[in-house]
């Protein structure tokens, strides 16, 4: 029997979801669902890796006889090979899908999840990838483990999932299918509750997010 899961922004999401939404922020809000327990355990720590990279990209370069202007990727890739850290891809970029599973793989696995209920829409935001790459070959493939798309997807890229949709790649608001929404700085509206504000001319799409664990 498919396994139903709620996994949204704002409230009745699941404790996984809350935790990366706290402990990461909302790009590591990232494709959990359906993951094994090892799984998210790497994706979280491979976007705290991410998260770290982001704030404070000389703070892990102290070490070693590298030096400090030379990123973790750049060593172990070739600074010709690989984008610097700081210089992420956009979701417009020609490689921002590259190893990503397509949408109708992602349509698939939506109805893997949601048995009942309406067909649902194409995400606005990520054109039903549900995320995009950040960095592509950022990361070894581990010691034998094939070369496949679906293995660089999991393991070599650095990539971030899609906060409109939770990584689905498809939404259930039609709201969420035809603007893809830049939301303000939140509204604070309780403990540790904030409303967020699309700015996007005609949408004016709220949602809550609960930063408490
Ligand atoms: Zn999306
Ligand atoms: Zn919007």
């Amino acid at each position: 029997m498919a396994k139903t899961v709620n996994f949204r922004v704002g409230r009745g999401r699941t404790r996984e979801a809350r935790k990366a939404f706290s402990s990461h922020g909302l790009l590591a809000a990232m494709d959990l669902v359906g993951m094994t327990d090892d799984e998210k355990r790497a994706a979280l720590a491979k976007h705290a890796h991410a998260a770290g990279a982001q704030q404070d990209p000389s703070a892990k370069e102290s070490a070693g006889d590298v030096p400090p202007s030379q990123s973790r990727v750049e060593r172990e890739h070739g600074a010709e090979q690989v984008q610097h850290e700081s210089q992420y891809l956009t979701a417009d970029h020609p490689d921002a899908y590259v190893d990503f599973p397509t949408p109708a793989d992602k349509l698939a696995r939506w109805r893997q999840y949601h048995t009942m209920g309406p067909e649902p829409f194409i995400c606005a935001r990520c054109k039903g990838y549900g995320g995009h790459n950040l960095v592509v070959n950022a990361y070894p493939l581990p010691a034998g483990v094939e070369d496949t798309p679906e293995n660089r997807h999991k393991y070599c890229h650095l990539s971030s999932s899609c906060m409109q949709c939770a990584g689905w790649g498809y939404v259930t608001d039609r709201r969420d299918a035809v603007c893809a929404h830049e939301f303000d700085q939140g509204t604070s509206v309780g403990h540790c509750l904030k409303d967020y504000t699309c700015q996007k001319p005609g949408c004016g799409r709220v949602i809550a997010i609960d930063s408490s664990d």
